[in-house]
């Protein structure tokens, strides 16, 4: 049989077999990524109430609400709150304050 110039591209999800940019397209539309969950806003709710975490999908009797995300309402128990809020907020103060200085070395030549 003859060499197909089009190379097929498997999609791990489903198997099924697509050209390299209409895997793209279908893994767009059927398998839409998780992607990093994100908050937009700060302001969450407490839920005292025994539910899935939507960070890391366990079971927690406190959460909280945060109603603006990149993924809507989601639910975050304590143990993934900091590290969301610390990804979705990032402190680009201390990285400024981290990356100056160095001026203050001088350079005393000493024969
Ligand atoms: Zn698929
Ligand atoms: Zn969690």
């Amino acid at each position: 049989m003859s060499t197909k110039p089009n190379k097929l591209f498997t999609c791990e999800v489903c198997g099924e077999k697509f050209g390299r940019n209409k895997l793209k397209k279908h893994r767009k539309e059927k398998h839409p990524q998780p992607g990093p969950l994100i908050l937009i806003s700060k302001r969450g709710a407490r839920v005292n109430e025994r539910m899935p975490c939507d960070a890391c999908k366990n079971h927690h009797n406190l959460l909280w609400r945060y109603s603006e995300s990149t993924k809507g309402t989601v639910h975050i128990c304590s143990v993934c709150k900091p590290k969301i809020i610390n990804r979705s907020f990032p402190k680009l103060d201390a990285l400024n304050f981290a990356q100056t200085g160095g001026g203050f070395e001088s350079k005393r030549s000493k024969h």
